[in-house]
């Protein structure tokens, strides 16, 4: 019997990766002074390059900002002007600065869930930039806990539950991610509604769900997420 629902926020309650596209195309703009961008080893470089220091920056605008500057300076071989190192730099802030725009249906969902079931925000990324759109979303009141974590892995909601005082099979997870908010919880034995969004990033898209796993749900409306935790019981 479920009794504690968790939602992501990034691409689940408001939208986050439209932002970070936007600053990857301009920063590609940038480099097309430099080199062929339409060449895919450019593409490729940069999201190797953050792969590698994720464990270094964490997730977020801030690690991805370091890591655009590292992976121009590289490739262009330390050609790239001191104007165009702080553009990039600005691409940066304007995704940290950017408003928060729920998504369709996001108050609603969570309201409805809330008068259910203890809910808890999960999310990851930049503590500062968290907690300014938790802040700013006008959702943080409606939830009985929000947690920022650095990582969505197994041993991290193994830890929420403990905190929780609640079983794996007593949480279900809604989000966007296959891999952060579904494939980990539903391996420690808890539930997961997938609300799939068009923008996802690379390194989110590796994960190895089963589609068909019986303690998952799909919905492509976030007014489907009750009904989907709803439908566990049966
Ligand atoms: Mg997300």
């Amino acid at each position: 019997m479920i009794r504690w629902v968790g939602f992501d926020a990034d691409d689940t309650l408001w939208q986050s990766q439209s932002y970070f596209d936007a600053a990857q195309e301009a920063y590609e703009q940038i480099l097309s002074r430099y080199l062929d961008v339409a060449d895919d080893r450019v593409h490729a470089h940069l999201l190797e390059t953050e792969r590698r220091n994720v464990r270094f920056f964490g997730y977020g605008a801030k690690g991805m900002i370091l890591s655009m500057l590292e992976a121009a300076v590289a490739l262009t071989e330390e050609r790239i002007s001191g104007a165009d190192v702080r553009h990039i730099l600005e691409l940066g802030m304007d995704v940290l600065q950017h408003p928060v725009e729920l998504l369709p249906g996001a108050r609603e969902a969570v309201e409805q869930v809330a008068r259910h079931y203890e809910i808890v925000l999960i999310t990851k990324g930049d503590l500062h930039h968290q907690e300014r759109k938790v802040a700013e979303s006008g959702l943080n009141t409606l939830f009985h806990h929000i947690e920022i974590v650095s990582e969505k892995d197994p041993p991290t909601y193994a830890r929420l539950f403990a905190e929780f005082g609640c079983a794996a099979e007593e949480f279900a997870m809604v989000g966007n991610s296959l891999r952060s908010d579904i494939e980990p919880v539903i391996e420690l034995g808890g539930w997961g509604v997938h609300v799939p969004h068009d923008r996802l990033w690379a390194m989110e898209a590796e994960h190895g769900v089963d589609p068909d796993h019986p303690r998952l749900r799909v919905v492509e409306d976030r007014a489907q997420v009750l009904e989907a935790l709803r439908g566990f019981a049966n």
